[in-house]
């Protein structure tokens, strides 16, 4: 059994994560005592597509029609499925690979709590994501009084938010403490300033198609946020691990090699950057739930009823003069099945989708071979009772180490209205660099299960006496790492209105992966197939 590489352990932590494991003077050959597995991804069925390559298409044993055919049903293909039944369509049906929509915002349970698999929050929307507030204002949990938006409580990210693991204790917040008339208050100061000047000068928004792409935000595009930070002389280590943990947490990526437009966009497309003792100092509010955004997906996915059909890997789009044909693999049988549509969404990564395409156009071919998506690993921690605090800021939402690479974990039950702390589900999120992806196939789950651990142990000694059992969940490309060059890329801009009968619809059309942005690229696509197809609105 490899150890992982424990650089800030303690001895103390190291013998609670040794005993845990069984291995504190026991036989090397012993199993590790924790429950787990891998759970809610089916690599074998993505990479049905990259078998076919050598193989001949399977003969469809089943044929069926729809006049719009939308293909994914993560939060980008729900959206279109939603705007095509707003528009009174009402034999769109949507085909999905997994065995349940939602994509990366799909959710998990354990030991009877609700927990999420991937996304798991989403910042109050502003003005400029009218289709997502109209989204949450159909589920309840907004609503206009007086020109105003009121949200519901009970959805928002409840008090203590975050809290940040630093030199020994806890702190309130995630920037890192800076001290009255240090480098580092300064530098907080000198960023926040940028930040304003670049709102104000070149304009951010999010999500980022409502505001014209100029030279401004082309030149900002160019260079990583690395270099463009060091180019303004920010190099105090606080603030620099400050953002270099803000671009792997939205991005899944580091400073250097994001593009300085996503690491400014992260900031300015939302609530700025706040230095301590600036005025507004409080984050914005974020809505959240037990099982993350899988609360949003399911109420998407709940009207579709059986015109959602799960465990469907598209194989092959074709499209044709008159019509699209798509030939689909129904994983239950094991049987494909042809349908013909008028129209199709492609709500999938572009990688895929120019996969799938039979003749993909030159710009998606393009964008695909330049796109990096980022692996991804999300562990859900079932424990058995709550973990002893150390000193400082009390339990929050979501916890996070300072240094070093760890995103730390949100508590699913931070939400519940329970008055004591005790059992609970952590789920932690651990951004990789593309060189882990092929490890992170490996079927042993184990070794990702202890650097898991290793890497919250610092933070609390008795994690491993606490632990019942860890569900893991891999994405082999989860996320468009927002590189220079991403958005600016004639191709990238090309892809947005394609003629013919396939439009596509994915967060990696925005260069990089949020609800927002995966939201409203899916229900505008949605309603331009619509307005193709003409139909009357539904009215009432
Ligand atoms: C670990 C993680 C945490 C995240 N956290 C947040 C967060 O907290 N907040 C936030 O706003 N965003 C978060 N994101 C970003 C998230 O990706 C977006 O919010 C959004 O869910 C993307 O939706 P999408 O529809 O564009 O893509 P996807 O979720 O990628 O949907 C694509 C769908 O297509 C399906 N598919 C693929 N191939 C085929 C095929 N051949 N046939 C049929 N179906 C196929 C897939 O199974 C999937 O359901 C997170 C992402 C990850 C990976």
């Amino acid at each position: 059994m490899t150890l992982p590489t424990l650089p800030a352990l303690q001895r103390r932590e190291w013998l609670a994560l040794m005993t845990a494991w069984g291995l504190a003077g026991c036989r090397s050959d012993e199993p590790p005592a924790l429950a787990g597995g891998w759970v809610g991804a089916s690599a074998g069925r993505g990479h049905r597509l990259r078998e076919l390559k050598s193989g001949a298409l399977p003969m469809p044993a089943v044929q069926r029609r729809a006049s719009v055919l939308v293909v994914g049903g993560g939060v980008a293909g729900l959206a279109a499925a939603r705007a095509l039944d707003r528009a009174g369509l009402d034999d769109a049906h949507l085909l999905e690979l997994e065995d349940e929509a939602g994509g990366n915002a799909r959710g998990h349970r354990m030991a009877g709590m609700d927990c999420p698999l991937g996304a798991h929050y989403l910042p109050v929307p502003g003005e400029a994501a009218g289709e997502v507030r109209e989204l949450l204002a159909d589920f309840g949990l907004a609503r206009v009084e007086h020109g105003r938006w009121l949200w519901d409580e009970r959805h928002l990210c409840h008090s203590p938010q975050e809290r940040l693991f630093f030199e020994g204790a806890w702190h309130e917040g995630l920037l890192p403490p800076a001290e009255p008339g240090s480098e580092t208050l300064a530098q907080y100061r000198c960023f926040s300033a940028l930040v304003g000047q670049a709102q104000r000068e070149a304009g951010f928004s999010m999500p980022a198609l409502r505001t014209p792409w100029t030279a401004a935000h082309t030149a900002l595009e160019s260079t990583t946020f690395a270099d463009w930070l060091a180019r303004h002389r920010l190099d105090d280590e606080r603030l620099r691990w400050y953002l270099d943990y803000c671009c792997r947490d939205d991005y899944g990526a580091g400073a250097t090699t994001v593009s300085a437009w996503a690491g400014l966009h992260y900031f300015a497309s939302r609530h700025g950057f706040h230095a301590p003792g600036d005025e507004e100092t409080e984050r914005e509010p974020m809505l959240t739930w037990p099982e993350g955004n899988a609360w949003l997906t399911r109420r998407m996915a709940a009207p579709l009823a059986d015109r959602l059909h799960t465990g469907r890997t598209v194989l092959r789009v074709d499209e044709g003069r008159h019509a699209v044909e798509v030939l689909a693999w129904n994983e239950a049988i094991g049987q494909a099945e042809r349908w013909t549509a008028e129209r199709v969404v492609l709500a999938l990564p572009v990688f895929i989708a120019a996969r799938v395409m039979a003749t993909p156009p030159a710009a998606l071919h393009e964008v695909a071979a330049q796109a990096r998506h980022a692996p991804w690993l999300v562990a859900n921690l079932h424990l058995g009772a709550a973990l002893l605090e150390r000193v400082g800021a009390p339990p929050a939402w979501d916890s996070v180490p300072y240094g070093g690479t760890s995103l730390g974990y949100v508590d699913a039950m931070h939400q519940s209205m329970r008055p004591h702390a005790g059992p609970t589900v952590l789920t932690a999120y651990v951004a990789l660099p593309a060189s882990e992806r092929a490890a992170l196939l490996a079927d042993d789950w184990r070794p990702w299960a202890q650097r898991v651990i290793a890497d919250l142990l610092p933070l609390h000694p008795d994690l491993s006496q606490q632990v019942r059992r860890i569900d893991l969940m891999r994405y082999g490309h989860a996320m468009r790492v927002p590189l220079p060059g991403t958005r600016s890329s004639p191709a990238h801009q090309a892809l947005s209105v394609l003629p013919g009968r396939v439009t596509l619809a994915h967060a990696d059309l925005a260069g990089y992966s949020v609800f927002e942005e995966a939201y409203t690229l899916g229900w505008q696509a949605g309603q331009r197939v619509a307005q193709q197809l003409r139909p009357s609105p539904r009215h009432g």
